[in-house]
């Protein structure tokens, strides 16, 4: 039953364009009427039809303990007390930079703002600033906020909705973002090389995330790392989606490979709308007021925002069995899922890194865009439909990772095998 979703998405369709606040939520590409949700707690959602779901989105990252984390609550009451906003520094900010910079390999400094795409554009924008340099180089498939510069080429919705180009988007902006496929370094050197001296940074996912899960071959991460030492290219690791969830430091610490800056988003908030970028503090310095590269934010570094974030990562950094605990509970969803598809005999490819893992119907690796793309999409949508109405909240998009959350129990992840097992046994 979801005739409450209906009416609702019916009645929010008149008011806001296409009935959400952001495209992917819509169930464009699976089809269907998105479930709207009142509640949630630990690992479950509870829709306005009184509808119960094991949660595998997290609010696509953040929630990496479970909903309604009381620790976290109950640091917003106490802070809502205070005010809202003071438009003027606080300790906390301090504290939540100290924090932040003793988790993270190579920041030196960080700057608080309000969401990953905010992080990203100014990363983009110091190295530019840094480097004098205007081009740079993007994957193909790397989601990286909707920014003007990275709207080429890119993954999770732009994906899932197949733009090919963004209207609004002009070709003065576009003509400076570079693409490679994700985990082909030959390609990137030849953009390099074709660009002597003219590109200011590689950004990439170092764990993508935004065209399901797909992990960096293996030296494909520490190449580009040399390629951008030789030629002093500034690698951005856009860490959205893997800061604080593939381990306290992150892709950086987990793949034991070094970024110059870092975007944070997702997990650094706890469910509020924070991001940050940081990095080495010889190119940090020249963001303003240190230096004329120009970034600002009337609410950057909110109260509220800085206690649910700081309350998370300092229990993240107290625990870190917190993440064997999380990836153990993954690998056990990935061991369950696979016998249940050898069982069933089609092609399929699971990939999955820490807590992050994704289900792909295809017969070929999925190591990059195109791959992930010539997968069976149509069988993903019926499987999301099928675990919807079964009491499992997959995201809506063949294109994006899954999320644990660490308050699943082993009993939710048989439910979710045991309903793709059911599902299976029907196609
Ligand atoms: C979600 C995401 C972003 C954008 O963050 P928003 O907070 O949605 O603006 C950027 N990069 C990656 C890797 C992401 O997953």
């Amino acid at each position: 039953m979801h005739s409450i979703s209906e009416k609702l998405f019916a009645r929010a369709q008149q008011s806001i364009p296409g009935g959400v606040n952001s495209p992917v939520r819509a169930f464009k590409s699976v089809g269907g009427t998105p479930r709207f949700m009142k509640k949630a707690k630990g690992a479950y959602l509870y829709d306005v039809d009184g509808n119960q779901y094991i949660d595998f989105i997290a609010s696509w990252g953040p929630m990496i303990l479970g909903h309604a984390y009381e620790p976290v609550i109950n640091a917003i009451k106490e802070y809502a007390e205070y005010s809202t906003s003071f438009g003027t520094p606080t300790e906390l900010e301090i504290e939540m930079a100290e924090l932040i910079v003793s988790m993270a390999p190579n920041v030196d400094l960080i700057r608080m703002v309000s969401s990953g795409t905010e992080a990203c554009m100014s990363a983009l924008r110091l190295a530019r600033g840094y480097t004098g340099r205007n081009k740079f180089i993007k994957f193909e498939g790397n989601y990286h906020g909707h920014a003007d510069a990275f709207l080429v080429k890119a993954g999770s919705g732009v994906a899932t909705f197949n733009i090919q180009t963004v209207p609004g988007v002009t070709a003065g902006v576009s003509n400076d973002t570079l693409t490679a496929p994700y985990n082909d370094l030959d390609a990137v050197k030849k953009l390099v090389a074709e660009n002597k001296n003219a590109i200011a940074a590689i950004i990439i996912e170092p764990v993508a995330g935004n065209m399901g899960c797909i992990l960096p071959a293996p030296g494909f991460l520490e190449g580009l790392r040399l390629l951008c030492d030789e030629e002093n290219i500034v690698l951005i690791f856009d860490e959205v989606m893997t800061g604080f969830r593939l381990g306290a430091g992150g892709a950086q610490e987990r793949l034991n490979v070094n970024a110059d800056l870092v975007t944070y988003g997702k997990v650094i908030g706890a469910g509020m709308p924070v991001g940050a970028f940081g990095g080495k503090r010889a190119i940090m310095e020249h963001i303003s007021p240190l230096g004329n590269v120009y970034q600002a934010g009337t609410l950057s570094g909110n109260p509220i925002a800085m206690i649910a974030g700081f309350t998370l990562l300092k229990e993240l950094k107290a625990n870190p069995s917190i993440y064997s605990e999380l990836e153990a509970k993954t690998i056990y969803l990935r061991d369950g899922m696979n016998a249940v598809l050898q069982e069933w005999g089609g092609a399929y490819v699971i990939n999955q890194l820490g807590s992050m893992i994704s289900l792909h119907f295809s017969a070929a690796p999925v190591t990059d865009f195109a791959t992930a793309a010539a997968a069976d999409i149509p069988l993903f949508n019926k499987l999301f439909h099928y675990m919807l109405d079964n009491g499992v909240y997959l995201p809506p998009s063949a294109y994006e990772s899954w999320f644990l959350n660490n308050a699943l129990s082993y009993a939710d992840l048989d439910k979710t095998i045991l309903v793709l097992k059911n599902f299976l046994s029907q196609q």
